[in-house]
C-alpha cells in the first residue's frame, strides 16, 4: 500500500505515521506534507523517504532539499498542495490537513482516482455534495478518521443503510461541560484548550469547547452515510468510550467501543474492511464502569445550534459557516476575541446572507467571497 499524507506534522498526521511505523509495515510513504513545522517535518522526510513532500514556501522547501540522505521533489505554494495530491503514486491520500485548505487537494486526489481517509471533515461541511458527488461518480472510497464517523461506519456492518432508524452521535461535551454560562464567557483560548479527553491540534480543540465540532460532525454525517439531519440525534458522552451508535429499524442498536485513541480509527481508515493486530491498550469496562449520556446544554453553546440550522438550510451555508469559523478561532487562539464573540460572528452573518444551491466549486468560492468582505466590514475586537 502506498500513502500520502497531507498535513503530516499535525496531530492526526503524526498519529498516523506512528500506525504506519508500528501496524503497518509493508506500507510506504509516497508523499508528505507539513506547513509551520519543519523542524517537525525533516526528520520525517529522512525516516520515509517520501518522494514528494510539499512545504508552503521556497526557505521551508530549501530547509527540506538540504536534507542529505533524500533527494524528493519539493513543492510549494497553494497548487503544489494539490498537484501533490493528484501526482504522487500513493493509491490513498490521507487528508490530515486543517480547515478550508482541505478541500481543493481532496478533489485533486479524487479526481485522480485515490482512495481517500478523511480526517479533515471541513472538506465535507464546506463542499459535501460535490465531493461525494465526485467520489460517486470516480468510484472512489472516500473513509472516515474522525472516530464517530469511523464508529458509525463499522456500526453499519450490523445493517444496511436503509434499515437504519437513527444515528446517535456521541461528544464528550469538551472542557466546559457542566460550566455555567457566565464562567464560560470569561473563558480564555488556554482554558478552552484544556480538553478532557483528546489531545488534538488547536482548531479542533476550540471546536470542541464551542460544541461547533459537534455541529461539524453532524453535517460530516449526513454525507458521509446519506442521512438527513432528523435521523442524527447528539448525545453528550463525557467518558469518550463509546464513539458512537446506529439504531435499526428492528430496534436494536449497534455501539462501537474503545479507548479514546485516534490510531484506531486511523488504522482501520487505512486497512478495512480487514482488521490488523495491535498492542495499542485496551478497554478495561470494569474501570470504565461509569458510562454516562446526556443532551446537550445548547443554550451554553450556541455554536451548534447554528451548526444544526445550516444543516438545515444546506446549499452555501455550511460554507459560510465553516469559514467564518476558522476565521473566528483564529481570533479566538490568539485572545483578540471572547469565545461568545465566535458564535455571534455567525450568527450575525446568517442573519443577512442570501443562501444559494451549491451547483459548482464556484458557487462555494463565492460563498467564501461573501465571508471574507462580511469580516472585513466589521470590527472584532472585544
Ligand atoms: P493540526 O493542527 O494538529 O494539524 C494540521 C496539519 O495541517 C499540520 O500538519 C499543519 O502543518 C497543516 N496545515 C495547517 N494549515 C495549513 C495550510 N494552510 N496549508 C497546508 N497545511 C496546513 O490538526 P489536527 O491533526 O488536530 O486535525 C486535522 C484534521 O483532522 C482537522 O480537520 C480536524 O478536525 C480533524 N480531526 C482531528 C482529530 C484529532 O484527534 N486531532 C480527531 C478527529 C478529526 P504544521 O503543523 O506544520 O503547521
Ligand atoms: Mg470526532
Amino acid at each position: 500500500m502506498k500513502i500520502s499524507i497531507l498535513g503530516a506534522t499535525g496531530s492526526i498526521g503524526m498519529q498516523t505515521l506512528d500506525v504506519v511505523r508500528t501496524c503497518l509495515p509493508h506500507a510506504k510513504i509516497a508523499a508528505l506534507s507539513g506547513f509551520s513545522n519543519i523542524e517537525k517535518l525533516s526528520p520525517l522526510v529522512e525516516e520515509f523517504k517520501p518522494n514528494m513532500v510539499w512545504v508552503p514556501d521556497d526557505a521551508s522547501a530549501s530547509v527540506i532539499a538540504g536534507l542529505t540522505r533524500n533527494h524528493p521533489e519539493i513543492l510549494t505554494g497553494e497548487d503544489g498542495l494539490i498537484s501533490i495530491a493528484a501526482e504522487s503514486d500513493a493509491e490513498i491520500l490521507v487528508n490530515a490537513l486543517v480547515g478550508r485548505a482541505g478541500l481543493a487537494p481532496t478533489l485533486a486526489a479524487i479526481n485522480a482516482g485515490k482512495n481517500i481517509a478523511l480526517a479533515n471533515k471541513e472538506t465535507l461541511v464546506t463542499a459535501g455534495e460535490l465531493v461525494m458527488r465526485l467520489a460517486r461518480e470516480k468510484k472512489i472510497k472516500i473513509t472516515p478518521i474522525d472516530s464517530e464517523h469511523s464508529a458509525i461506519w463499522q456500526c453499519l456492518n450490523g445493517g444496511t443503510i436503509s434499515e437504519v432508524e437513527k444515528i446517535i452521535l456521541t461528544a464528550s461535551g469538551g472542557p466546559f461541560l457542566g460550566w455555567t454560562r457566565d464562567k464560560i464567557s470569561a473563558a480564555k483560548a488556554s482554558d478552552a484548550l484544556k480538553h478532557p479527553n483528546w489531545s488534538m491540534g488547536a482548531k479542533i480543540t476550540i471546536d470542541s469547547a464551542t460544541l461547533m465540532n459537534k455541529g461539524l460532525e453532524l453535517i460530516e454525517a449526513m454525507w458521509l452515510f446519506n442521512q438527513p439531519m432528523q435521523s442524527i440525534e447528539i448525545l453528550v458522552h463525557p467518558q469518550s468510550i463509546i464513539h458512537s451508535m446506529v439504531q435499526f429499524i428492528d430496534g436494536s442498536v449497534m455501539a462501537q467501543a474503545g479507548l479514546p485513541d485516534m490510531r484506531l480509527p486511523i488504522l482501520y481508515a487505512l486497512s478495512a474492511p480487514s482488521r490488523i493486530k495491535t498492542d495499542f491498550p485496551r478497554v478495561n469496562f470494569l474501570e470504565k464502569n461509569n458510562i454516562t449520556f446526556e443532551t446537550p446544554v445548547i443554550e451554553n453553546f450556541p455554536c451548534l445550534s447554528l451548526a444544526q440550522h445550516a444543516a438545515k438550510i444546506g446549499g452555501t451555508l455550511p460554507a459560510v459557516m465553516n469559514y467564518l469559523n476558522e476565521w473566528a478561532v483564529g481570533q479566538f487562539l490568539q485572545d483578540k476575541i471572547g469565545f461568545y464573540q465566535i458564535s455571534d460572528i455567525i450568527s450575525d452573518a446568517f442573519g443577512i446572507y442570501n443562501v444559494k444551491p451549491v451547483i459548482s466549486l464556484n458557487d462555494i468560492t463565492e460563498a467564501e467571497d461573501w465571508a471574507v468582505n462580511f469580516i472585513g466590514g466589521k470590527k472584532w475586537q472585544q
